[in-house]
């Protein structure tokens, strides 16, 4: 057979407003943008992201990595920095690569994709409800059987009463009957009382409603000179709102594919050997189980440290749903 890496699928519930900014300031509606996905205008917080939090995280658990192994890794001698060890032992650098070892950079054996929206928390008159829409659905291997929603219809959960009209945000739709039980064994971790109070829109519908009910929060720069509010330092930015439930998946290749470089004294001269990353005496072919158990680690801690920007001011917190086990199958 084919060879397959392993495919970590994660859902993940915003515990506050997340903020992860396209770097730069932008005229219009809001002062720092998020990130969006081009083809649907759909926020989204990118798999570089997710991985530089699950790594620093994950360094700070590994006993005499951190700091080394975190961060970007670059060598800095004006501060004495090294970067990344690059060992072929080191589980932090084999499962999120590093720039610079004996022989070349490694990518890494994870893989991260980006974690996008699959429901939406929205007010509405029956009160809280998650949006989401067939597209989302879809790539998450559910199929809507019954006729999927034209762009003015919503098909509400059980959990919501609501007949005739129903309003998400300022926008009002008609109802027309009800969503089908998501497949549960698919949505692995995600909160029953979400899916109990999802409704679900066309495609087009759930761009508008998302981008519609972004948080815009507004803030102040603080001048460090005074303490006080800099003058004409007040700003806006964006958040995907808190409850918001995300979806992303980590790739994991197995060890015995690579090798990686390290040097060795052998008759008191150096050498450079390639080794298979991970390996120990109960894994000559080396241990995919230690990147697992790496990126576990790391996202662990995304619950109470945060991702993504402003993670001093209350934004961040995430956590990620079905971490007991390996991921949802
Ligand atoms: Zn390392």
């Amino acid at each position: 057979m084919a060879y397959q890496p392993d495919s970590l699928k994660y859902f993940a519930l915003a515990l506050d407003p997340i903020h992860v900014g396209t770097g730069g300031m932008r005229l219009g509606r809001v002062d720092m943008s998020i990130v969006r996905e081009p083809g649907t205008n759909l926020p989204k917080i990118p798999g570089t992201s997710l991985a530089g939090a699950c790594r620093t995280y994950a360094a700070m658990q590994e006993s005499g990595k951190f700091p080394r192994c975190a961060g970007q890794g670059q060598p800095d001698t004006a501060r004495g920095y090294q970067g990344h060890c690059g060992q072929p032992d080191c589980p932090i650098c084999v499962t999120f690569g590093f720039a610079k070892g004996t022989g070349g950079g490694f990518q890494g054996l994870a893989q991260f994709s980006d974690a996008r929206l699959v429901f939406f928390p929205v007010h509405s008159l029956a009160g809280p409800v998650w949006v989401t829409c067939p597209g989302v659905l879809r790539d998450l291997g559910i199929e809507i059987q019954e006729s999927k929603p034209l762009d003015g219809q919503v098909r509400v959960a059980g959990g919501i009463t609501a007949s005739g009209r129903l309003n998400l945000g300022w926008l009002m739709l008609e109802v027309v009957g009800n969503n089908p039980a998501p497949d549960a064994g698919k949505l692995a971790g995600v909160p029953q009382d979400i899916l109990d109070r999802a409704v679900l829109v066309s495609d087009k519908m759930f761009g508008h409603i998302v981008n519609d009910n972004l948080e815009v929060r507004t803030s102040v720069s603080i001048d460090p000179a005074t303490g006080a509010a800099a003058e004409g330092a007040l700003y806006t930015y964006e958040a995907i709102p808190r409850a918001s439930v995300l979806y992303f998946e980590v790739v994991v290749s197995h060890p015995k594919y690579y090798r990686i470089a390290r040097e060795v004294e052998r008759d008191g001269k150096k050498q450079t050997e390639y080794v298979i990353p991970l390996r120990d005496e109960q894994h000559p072919e080396g241990d995919p189980d230690k990147v697992k158990d790496t990126i576990k680690n790391g996202l662990k801690l995304f619950e109470s440290l945060g991702i993504g920007g402003m993670n001093t001011r209350g934004m961040g917190r995430l956590r990620v749903l079905n971490l007991n086990g390996r991921g949802a199958k």
